[in-house]
């Protein structure tokens, strides 16, 4: 029996993926609700790009395993993680960023391009989110805040009641993944979709910080620089954690501006390393990021650069001992090269790798460390702290057509709580989009 409150369509989760599909699915004919659990929709929105939503990026496109060292404008990285052989490709193949685009200009929006980063031209990310909100309202979009959903039934010949509240023909579960709880997403909706039978690849956090075992992030911590970063997967560890010996396998490499902290590295490109690092380091293996501090220059010329520097050292008298010999260049050599409390360091650790090497030959040693600065991340940061999640709804178990679960009839998942996560920069954004369009494909077919 159809309870009072029987939908056509339930939506469980008012973030971004959910009210795109509220949005993109509602006709004259279907009544929609949307069901979210906190006192208001879509408050990760406000938090996306630092306040301004990055809310998509012309770059969008997938890189599959095979392809991680293709280049695109970050260095050479994946767009999405590749579980899901072309998965989230195929989604967003349909509805890419042109069309998110164009659909947030026909709610209102004027883009604004940087770079191939899109925001709004207000700069605000609460402006797409009422502009989502309003467009609910206009359609006629039922919102009610405030509700858990504790037990969903499918019912026997079609639909499904949510605990003895509500009923609906098609349910979509946009709960969102498991970072930044405090916006809502608190890893709920994987328990509702596991009763109903759906397969979860473990959740991660990713788009986020990794905490390393070097001894040398207190003194580091605070300092920025424009960096080159490798990231090598070492292999499996034993039991006792030690490095199997396997190969190392280069990984992958971006750019960009990189951040110490006291307890290792952070920064846009540590977010993107993160997206392949947090699966390595939750299976166990031991990685390796290996950073060129000054990529703009190649090793003669920074080997040339020092030399010319040292020499000059040693024709000065600071360059000379008690005995008159030559002294170990310090870390001055760096002035006006490298920040001062990553030239102490450098100084450091080229001479306790390098303790007996003849001080003309620092140039080399200098060089070397600097353009292959090595840290050791042994785990990542919480999910309070990760911008999204790696892992979620198996895609092996939903229709990348429309987003419909293969298991259960009448069942879509859309947004971060599937097992696709996309690198910075408006590419998580753009994958709630586009889930959220093919699912209202699959609603309105
Ligand atoms: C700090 C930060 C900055 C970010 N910046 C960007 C950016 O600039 N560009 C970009 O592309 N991506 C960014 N992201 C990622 C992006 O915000 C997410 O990928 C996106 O919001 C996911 O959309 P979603 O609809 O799947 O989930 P969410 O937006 O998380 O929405 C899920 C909703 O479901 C509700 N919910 C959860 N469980 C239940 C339940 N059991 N019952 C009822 N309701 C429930 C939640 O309260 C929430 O409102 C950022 C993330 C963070 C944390």
């Amino acid at each position: 029996m159809k309870s009072k409150n029987h939908y056509d369509i339930i939506i469980i989760g008012g973030g971004a993926s959910g009210l795109c599909t509220a949005i993109m699915a509602k006709t004259a004919k279907n009544s929609i609700l949307i069901i979210e659990h906190n006192d208001r929709v879509g408050k990760k929105i406000l938090s996306t790009g630092n306040g301004k939503c990055n809310l998509t990026n012309l770059g969008c496109k997938v890189i599959t395993p095979e392809l991680v060292f293709v280049e695109n404008p970050e260095g050479i990285a994946p767009y999405y993680s590749a579980n899901d052989n072309g998965f989230a490709e195929q989604v967003i193949s349909e509805f890419d960023a042109e069309k998110a685009i164009a659909f947030f200009e026909n709610l209102g929006m004027i883009p604004l391009n940087k770079n191939g980063y899109i925001y709004p031209r207000s700069e605000q990310a609460a402006s797409v989110l009422d502009l989502l909100r309003f467009r609910c309202e206009e359609l006629g979009v039922e919102i009610l805040c405030g509700y858990q959903p504790v037990k969903i039934q499918k019912i026997h010949g079609g639909g499904f009641r949510i605990d003895d509240d509500f009923s609906c023909e098609k349910l979509i579960i946009a709960a969102g993944g498991q970072s930044a709880s405090k916006t809502g997403s608190d890893g709920s909706g994987y328990e509702l979709a596991k009763a109903l039978g759906h397969k979860i690849i473990k959740p991660l956090p990713a788009l986020c910080a990794l905490k390393c075992s070097d001894p040398f992030f207190k003194e580091l911590a605070g300092v920025r620089t424009d960096a080159k970063l490798h990231l090598f997967d070492l292999g499996e560890k034993d039991k006792v954690g030690n490095s199997k010996g396997q190969a190392k396998e280069l990984v992958m490499i971006v750019y960009g501006n990189l951040q110490f902290n006291n307890y290792g590295i952070s920064g846009i490109p540590v977010f993107q390393l993160s997206l392949i690092a947090s699966r390595l380091l939750a299976e166990s293996h031991e990685i390796l990021v290996k950073i060129d501090l000054l990529p703009e220059l190649s090793e003669d010329e920074l080997a040339g650069a020092f030399a010319k520097k040292i020499q000059k050292y040693l024709e000065h008298g600071n360059g000379k001992d008690n005995f008159g010999k030559n002294k170990v260049p310090s870390s001055d050599i760096f002035l006006g090269i490298l920040n001062k409390k990553l030239a102490n360091v450098i100084e450091k650790e080229s001479k306790k790798a390098h303790p007996n090497e003849k001080p003309e030959e620092y140039a080399f040693v200098y060089t070397h460390m600097i353009k292959r600065f090595k840290v050791h991340p042994t785990e990542t940061v919480s999910f309070e702290e990760a911008q999204t999640t790696l892992g979620g709804v198996s895609t092996e178990e939903i229709d990348p057509k429309t987003m419909e679960s293969k298991l259960v009839e009448g069942l879509y998942f859309t947004g971060e709580i599937v097992d696709v996560s996309g690198i910075c920069g408006g590419y998580n954004l753009q994958w709630a989009w586009a889930s959220a369009h093919a699912a209202a494909t699959g609603l309105k077919g």
